[in-house]
């Protein structure tokens, strides 16, 4: 059996937006199927798709159980032999953590895709379209797999991607890895190898069972950082901490004196940076663990591992 359908999870974002006709912001995220959206790409026309609406929100409000219902729907399209790839169409706001959770989760042998838009489906000059394009170039790419996310011509890793501008169309950025290749009039230019890694296969079991998840935040050092925020969320029942810390990971005394008063209870406690580029280099005794990824992505971790 050829493997050529390409299948396209909708879950809302800025690309099914609609606002005032012409306008780029003042929209509504998550209004137009993601059926429709693809009706009006010719470009589009030929290629066998199968398409869901997974969910219809403003990835601001991106919740756990849209997670596992996109796990869920992912794992079951990559279980059939005709299914080269996944496109998800995604808001902006939270497509890195989405798609790291997805990376982990399924470490898929076959491209899942995320694509995006910042500019509303109603916009003069929607971008929606064209990072459709692009990311089925991507997802029907011979030999292309992992989780990957497409937005203005660059494909990003899952591990890597990351927004970093409220506006412009080319809004996401893979830091100091760079990005993974460029779509150049449909055909892919390649600069670094695809996501690799390999699922573990209980967690999907686990997810597909989950009912309450873990509490997991985010606490930053900055000046003026002390221990209130931690010893609060330790009193509250937190489970997990990521300690998004400045420079390598560098945290307040007082915070920090927190934190391992924090873990010593049996909080997970693990230390990123805030900086936007490189990662933590941890030194040998180091009591909080650094982590590699960015604060958002570090949580993702820390919630897979809490669910085991
Ligand atoms: N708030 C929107 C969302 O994340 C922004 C976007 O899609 O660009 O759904």
């Amino acid at each position: 059996m050829t493997s050529n359908r390409i299948v396209v999870l909708g879950t809302g974002g800025t690309i099914a937006g609609r606002g005032a006709p012409g306008a780029d912001m003042g929209y509504v995220a998550g209004q137009i199927g993601v059926g429709e959206l693809l009706a009006g790409i010719p470009e589009l026309a030929g290629v066998p798709v199968a398409t869901e609406q997974v969910a219809q929100i403003d990835s601001k409000d991106m919740a756990f159980g849209v997670w596992q219902a996109l796990a869920a729907r992912c794992a079951h399209w990559l279980a059939q032999a005709d299914v080269a790839g996944i496109v998800i169409t995604h808001g902006t706001d939270t497509l890195e953590e989405t798609a790291w959770f997805l990376q982990r989760v399924l470490a898929p042998a076959r491209p899942v895709v995320i694509t995006c838009a910042m500019r509303p489906a109603t916009a003069l000059v929607p971008d929606g379209p064209q990072n459709l394009v692009d990311a089925f170039a991507v997802a029907r790419h011979p030999g292309a797999q992992g989780v990957t996310a497409v937005c203005a011509g660059v494909v990003h890793g899952a591990a890597e991607v990351r927004k970093l501008h409220p506006y412009r169309l080319d809004a996401f950025g893979s830091g100091d890895a760079g990005p993974l290749a460029y779509v150049e009039a449909g055909r892919l230019r390649r600069l670094r190898a695809w996501p690799q890694g390999s699922a573990e296969a209980a967690l999907l079991d686990r997810l597909a069972r989950t009912r309450e998840w873990p509490w997991v935040e985010i606490v930053t050092n900055q000046a003026g950082a002390g221990a209130r925020t931690v010893d609060a969320l330790v009193a509250a029942g937190v489970r997990g901490l990521v300690a998004a810390g400045t420079g390598n990971g560098s945290l307040n005394s007082e915070m920090e004196q927190a934190l391992l008063r924090a873990m010593d209870r049996g909080v997970r406690v693990v230390r990123s940076t805030r900086c936007l580029d490189g990662e933590v280099i941890g030194q040998p005794g180091d009591r909080l663990p650094a982590h590699p990824l960015t604060p958002v992505k570090a949580r993702v971790d820390l919630l897979l591992e809490l669910l085991g």
